[in-house]
């Protein structure tokens, strides 16, 4: 028994390759972190500070479809490596930051960008673009005990067998222990924390009926439909 006095929501996860599930408590997703994504998106690739903006936990979908979402005409695809944390706290160094790593994802950070687009022309905030249900794709989460720490190796996006995005993880302008770090000198992270890494250049609409393709080297593929 609890005093809880609604019915308790259900806890977000991301299954885990094997069996089993990955407890979600926070999902944190970084701006502009391939130089070429920055250009195409009209800014500086330079190396200034990064930012980031958050998704909710059960945004997180594993279904294998995406129901293309009301109030947008213009849908983009971005592939993103989901860093997932088995341990946090705050003012984590770079060196140690990996210790909290309990496992690597493939995922899509979907975006309503016409809607994006209004938002950052008024100068107002991005979840009503970014942060809507089911935005965040992701696949079966590997462990480090499995796979080892990503920081290098293709990440490539195929829609309907055609490449469309391409990138490699050695093109991350912030890269995952350096981001760990950052966050938490803002924030204090913990277990069931997960990072959506930023995308390489490429990104564009999809349409229903897509059949998006997310590879990640040395993590499984996922396919993802456009419902
Ligand atoms: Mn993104």
């Amino acid at each position: 028994m609890s005093d809880f006095v609604i019915p308790t929501p259900p806890v977000a996860s991301i299954p885990v390759a094997g069996g089993g599930a990955f407890p979600v408590r926070r999902v944190y997703c970084i701006g502009r972190n391939y130089a070429a994504h920055a250009v195409e998106m009209g800014h500086d690739p330079d190396r200034e500070s990064p930012f980031f903006f958050q998704k909710n936990p059960d945004n997180l979908d594993s279904s294998g479809s995406f129901p293309y979402p009301d109030q947008s005409d213009d849908v983009h695809h971005e592939i993103e490596l989901l860093v997932a944390l088995k341990s946090g706290g705050t003012n984590i160094k770079v060196e140690d930051a990996l210790d909290h790593v309990w496992g690597y994802a493939p995922a899509l950070d979907m975006t309503r960008r016409d809607l994006q687009g209004v938002a950052k022309k008024m100068g107002r905030p991005w979840e009503i673009g970014k942060a809507f249900e089911r935005s965040a794709p992701v696949g079966p989460l590997q462990s480090v005990a499995d796979v080892g720490h990503l920081d290098t190796g293709r990440v490539a996006l195929k829609i309907n067998g055609e490449v469309r995005q391409e990138g490699d993880m050695n093109q991350m302008i912030w890269k995952v222990p350096e981001m760990i770090s950052y966050l938490s000198d803002f924030f204090e992270l913990a277990a069931g924390d997960v990072i959506m890494s930023g995308t390489p250049s490429g990104v564009g609409p999809v349409a229903r009926g897509d059949e998006m393709l997310v590879s990640i080297a040395g993590l499984n593929d996922l396919s993802v439909k456009v419902v």
